[in-house]
């Protein structure tokens, strides 16, 4: 029982319109298709607390926190940008979202479980430290990073970010950091259209062109990933988990399979059983194909497992 399950309903209760690619049946079709294979009992099963404030305000500004928590509508929604919506029940899934990410943080520094899986939405890792965007609200991921260095139990964390899009968000909160090595992977040129010439020493970018696969994936954390994560040898890994590069996501044109994650899982775990006594946390950004979604995540879990 050595990989926790963290998840919450109200993380099912926000949506952002009936057409929206981020939508509650993502959750679902995880959860129903790890019970249909077996793996569900294999996890250990939690509820994710509510994130506090305080551990809000490590990554985001007060004044944007009070700004949300103003337009969070009675009814309705609400748009903060063309892509992001808020309904009555953002805040409180987003505030299970990113407490899921502490609890995670505080059950593997705690070794209650070698590693943990953030079974949550809304995703995180546009969201910066004064801007909610691409479907993301508080940085989950980030929030967990911040609450793992103010423990004082770690010195080094490491995110490794292999969601289709760049994780603009947690770049933007965590770049220039001397505690923070952040990897990512993504399909580039694409949504959020970053400058790759804005380098920070502790940011590692692997760009992808569209329509290539597995072979260049691969590549590109051997090649960029893995000198960079040996020589930061980060005591904990964060991943933020996207799984929208499955070629049969229609939200990007990367051409991976559930092997490809499963694979990049596996080198995960492995720098992190070398450097970081197998310390790793998962947390779910995107992925809206439901099949692919569900078999990736099973791909991912059952790697965290052994
Ligand atoms: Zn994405």
């Amino acid at each position: 029982m050595h990989t926790a399950f963290i998840t919450h309903p109200a993380c099912r209760e926000h949506h952002a319109g009936p057409w929206h690619p981020e939508a509650p049946g993502r959750l679902a079709a995880i959860e129903d298709h790890l019970i249909a294979t077996g793996l569900d009992p294999l996890l250990r099963h939690f509820e994710a607390p509510e994130v506090t404030r305080e551990q809000l305000l490590r990554v985001h500004d007060a004044d944007y926190l009070d700004a949300l928590d103003a337009r969070s509508p009675e009814h309705g929604l609400i748009h903060v940008d063309p892509d992001t919506a808020m309904n009555p029940h953002t805040l409180a899934a987003a505030r299970r979202a990113a407490g899921a990410v502490v609890q995670a943080a505080d059950l593997v520094l705690a070794g209650t479980v070698q590693n943990a899986f953030c079974c949550v939405r809304p995703p995180g890792h546009h969201a910066e430290r004064h801007r909610a965007m691409g479907f993301c609200f508080y940085n989950n991921v980030a929030v967990g990073v911040a609450h793992a260095l103010a423990s004082g139990r770690v010195e080094r964390v490491a995110i490794v970010d292999f969601d289709v899009h760049h994780g603009n968000g947690t770049e933007e909160i965590f770049h220039h950091h001397p505690r923070v090595l952040l990897c990512s992977s993504f399909q580039h040129p694409f949504y959020p259209y970053t400058d790759l010439n804005f380098r920070a020493p502790n940011v590692i970018h692997a760009p992808i062109a569209a329509g290539l696969g597995s072979e260049a994936f691969c590549a590109a954390i051997e090649d960029q990933w893995l000198p960079a994560l040996d020589s930061f040898a980060p005591q904990m890994i964060f991943i933020s988990a996207g799984f929208d590069g499955h070629r049969d996501d229609e939200l990007a044109q990367l051409c991976l399979t559930e092997d490809d994650y499963a694979w990049v899982t596996q080198v995960v775990c492995d720098v992190a059983a070398h450097h970081a006594h197998g310390r790793v946390v998962s947390v779910l950004e995107g992925g809206y194909d439901l099949l692919a979604l569900a078999r990736s995540v099973r791909a991912h879990l059952e790697v965290l497992l052994t």
